[in-house]
């Protein structure tokens, strides 16, 4: 099968391919899953094969993503415990993200997508699990973005120059300014806010995630997903302010900052110029 056969048959049959696109999403999310689950207490993610909390390996065909979950009904087979809802979670979140990669970016673009998209969503899950983000795929998110800026540079929109190194010379620049932006723009923030609040305001792992937005999107990337995701974090945070508002309590959760930055960072990837224009218009107005 050559891709000239794969991309006739993705016109013949639409449905069917975003499908099998969102199988492998799902696959994807399968990984990330076991990635969250190890990373962040120093594990490895190659060995050992699954196993339940109770120490019974998990045979693969309740490993099978999103069916084993619903398969089982969210318990084990080995013990009955409990599985989080987070498995299936992540499985559905990375399919969906897969489908929408490969049905709203063009090809090039969307091959990008399927390394960018999971490590926000590996980023998002650690620190939603346990309030922990591993430096190392945080780190990657930066090189990739450098690199595939490189590789791709219709990514940074550098199609237009006729000599191939020009393009992929201003693609490098681009992603080097968007992490330097990123970078410079939440350390200052941070530095402000933990002045002004006097406890540390922001973590270092939300200066690399911006910076690896940066490396992606490029410097207005950045910047979205600073304040974008800051808009994100306090309308996710706002039901619980409210009810601590109702009850007369203080308010103890945290803002879940990464897995906002993420949002903000993905939705940038798909849509940020429609985004810009969109604002020019209504400031205009
Ligand atoms: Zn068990």
């Amino acid at each position: 099968m050559t891709l000239v056969d794969l991309q006739n048959f993705a016109q013949l049959h639409p449905a069917l391919a975003a499908l099998s696109v969102g199988a492998v999403g799902a696959c994807v999310g399968s990984f990330l899953n076991v990635c969250i689950h190890r990373l962040p207490k120093g594990e490895s993610i190659v060995t050992p094969g699954s196993r339940c909390a109770c120490g019974q390996p998990i045979p693969f065909w309740y490993n099978i993503p999103l069916f084993g979950w619903l398969f089982l009904r969210g318990r084990a087979h080995c013990c009955a415990a409990r599985i989080s809802v987070r498995y299936p979670l992540v499985e559905l979140v990375t399919a969906l993200l897969f489908i929408a990669a490969w049905t709203f970016l063009p090809p090039a673009k969307a091959a990008v997508a399927c390394v960018y998209l999971p490590l926000l969503v590996l980023l998002a899950g650690c620190d939603l699990d346990d309030m922990m983000v591993p430096d190392a795929p945080n780190f990657a998110l930066v090189g990739t973005g450098v690199i595939l800026a490189m590789l791709v540079p219709s990514v940074h929109g550098e199609t237009a120059n006729s000599i191939e190194a020009v393009n992929r010379f201003r693609a490098l620049m681009d992603a080097l300014l968007g992490v330097a932006v990123g970078t410079a723009l939440v350390w200052w923030i941070r530095t402000i806010g933990s002045v002004l609040a006097g406890r540390e305001a922001m973590g270092e792992a939300d200066i690399i995630l911006c910076a690896g937005v940066g490396a992606f999107c490029g410097w207005q990337g950045a910047v979205f997903c600073l304040f974008g995701g800051s808009i994100v974090g306090v309308v996710t945070a706002l039901p619980g302010l409210i009810q601590a508002k109702i009850k007369g309590e203080e308010y103890v959760g945290v803002v879940p900052f990464v897995p906002s930055m993420a949002i903000a960072g993905a939705i940038w990837f798909f849509r940020g110029p429609e985004l810009v224009m969109l604002w020019r218009n209504w400031a205009a107005s």
